[in-house]
């Protein structure tokens, strides 16, 4: 027989870009879930903010915030930024976040993560990141635990 649960967090994001260690929340999850064995999916509803496994290591996260600002700066022109001809999706606050896009490209929106006897079979350095790429933001992560 099989279950599944899905569950909901809603973290404040804080600057960009911004590495936000979440396993521990996920965790809380799958004991919650009481699921044992299959998967794990965490799923970012955002296009400028993704999900990635990497190690949790200050110097390191420093090291790829810079990177990722280095590939796409927030300086350099984008059309989705350029409001004088820009008609499409455009909000009422919309803001400049061509580079958060382009950013969120070479990430992901999602990652899956095998669950063996109630725990995350993760690499001994893997934790799970949300990774704000845009500004101060309401972000929202589906967690979907699929298993028995
Ligand atoms: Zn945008």
């Amino acid at each position: 027989m099989s279950n599944a649960l899905l569950s909901r967090l809603v973290l404040e994001t804080t600057r960009a870009p911004e590495f936000i260690d979440i396993t521990d929340q996920v965790n809380a999850q799958v004991r919650e879930s009481g699921i044992s064995n299959g998967l794990v999916c965490i799923f970012s509803k955002h296009t400028t903010a993704a999900i990635k496994l990497n190690e949790n290591e200050p110097l390191l996260i420093k090291d790829m915030e810079q990177f990722l600002s280095r590939l796409a700066p927030p300086s350099a022109y984008y059309g989705h930024n350029d409001f004088s001809i820009r008609t499409v999706n455009m909000n009422e606050d919309e803001c400049p976040n061509g580079h958060a896009h382009c950013q969120h490209l070479l990430l992901s929106t999602s990652e899956t993560i095998p669950l063996m006897q109630g725990k995350l079979n993760l690499g001994t350095w893997q934790r799970v990141f949300l990774i704000e790429l845009d500004r101060p933001r309401t972000r929202e992560v589906l967690i979907q635990i699929v298993g028995s």
